[in-house]
């Protein structure tokens, strides 16, 4: 039966009803073997076709070359901020940091643990309103890598072109925005996203690394944060999230049922639109960040006081609009418009905005 509200949540997010029911029937039986899904051995014949199945589909949604592994770890986007210098920030090296917001300043202070940063660019004294100017950017030549965040999850804003980081290799955080629209991953040396917003359940973080940079860790590397040890098991070094990895083959079979990246990223262009023209339409709405920065997978927004946005969030909820309260450090309204989220939430959301604006 379908639900009879609407999901906006930041993440975790909002998945695919076909997924659910997909996953509540793996929960009993996965693949006929009369096994749940969270009891069968990940060495089975039948996870190991679901997990080379879940790359097959990424590499082709994706346009991921050969020369990438996909990885799925445990430690969610969070250790990435550490192992990604843990494995390529070399001793006496520097690695770049583009500094959009809270998530890039905490993968900032891990990486200082390691070994040293420039940040490369920082909107921090405007609170992150903005994404930096490719001109602002000041890389260093010969730096280890350059780390950048694709979307802002708790601000709102969204890179919409990457900077060229020549050799550099650039890796990304994209725990808010992958397979949300069209990239070219042989820009990337590394891509990482939580799985929780875009892609599936929390418990799995899906690593896409060129080969040359999972053998790059000194030799006092701890097995597990070794990006050579899951890149040389297939994941299976030892057990990995099973049932996570099986949310994340469902959502990215309904997401090439759906007509690939491409087809969502025109959906989700009219998700965003319908919010954005409702705040542009309006002096009641404030949009938070420049415009030329907005993000569509998280729209932020303020209304014209405290009390006013905690009755927005309020009245919402009983109309079955969920998950509408900004995040703490940001305060006001965020419209988490995920890949699940269908275009009809976003634009039951825009016809509540606009009959909220008339009552007040
Ligand atoms: C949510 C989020 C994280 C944190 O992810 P965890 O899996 O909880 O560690 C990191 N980066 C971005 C961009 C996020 O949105």
């Amino acid at each position: 039966m379908a639900r009879d509200v609407f999901i906006f949540n930041p993440g975790p997010a909002a998945l695919p009803e076909v997924v659910l029911d997909s996953t509540s029937k793996a929960v009993k039986d996965f693949a006929g073997t009369k096994m749940s899904i969270m009891e069968v051995s990940h060495r089975s014949k039948e996870f190991d076709s679901l997990i080379n199945d879940t790359s097959v589909i990424l590499r082709r949604l994706m346009g991921i070359p050969d020369n990438y592994k996909i990885l799925y770890l445990q430690g969610g986007a969070s250790l990435q901020f550490a192992m990604v210098p843990i494995n390529l920030l070399g001793p006496g090296k520097v690695a770049d940091y583009i500094d959009t917001g809270r998530w890039s300043a905490n993968a900032i202070k891990e990486a200082q643990k390691i070994g040293k940063v420039n940040i490369a660019a920082s909107t921090k004294e405007e609170n992150y309103t903005r994404i930096p100017a490719l001109s602002e950017i000041k890389l260093t030549p010969d730096a280890c890598y350059c780390h950048i965040t694709s979307n802002n999850t708790v601000h709102g804003t969204q890179w919409k072109s990457f900077p060229d980081t020549g050799s550099v290799p650039l890796v990304a955080d994209m725990s808010s925005d992958i397979l949300s629209r069209r990239i070219n991953v042989s820009d990337f040396g590394i891509i990482y996203a939580g799985a929780q917003k875009n892609m599936g359940p929390a418990g799995v973080t899906v690593v896409i690394i060129r080969d040359d940079l999972a053998g790059m860790a000194p030799d006092n590397t701890p097995t597990m944060l070794n990006y050579a040890t899951h890149a040389g098991k297939n994941s299976m070094f030892n057990t990995p999230p099973v049932i996570a990895v099986y949310v994340v083959h469902e959502v990215l079979k309904w997401i090439e049922d759906m007509g690939g990246i491409e087809k969502i990223e025109e959906i989700n262009d009219k998700k965003a639109s319908a919010i954005y023209d409702v705040i542009d339409s309006s002096d009641f709405y404030r949009g938070t960040v420049d415009k030329d920065s907005r993000s569509k997978m998280n729209i932020t927004l303020r209304l014209p006081s405290e009390d006013l946005e905690k009755e927005f969030v309020s009245r919402a909820t009983e109309a079955g609009f969920l998950g509408l309260k900004g995040h703490r450090s940001v305060g006001g309204i965020r419209v988490s418009l995920y890949n699940a989220v269908p275009l009809e939430a976003a634009e039951r959301l825009a016809e509540f905005m606009t009959a909220f604006q008339m009552e007040h």
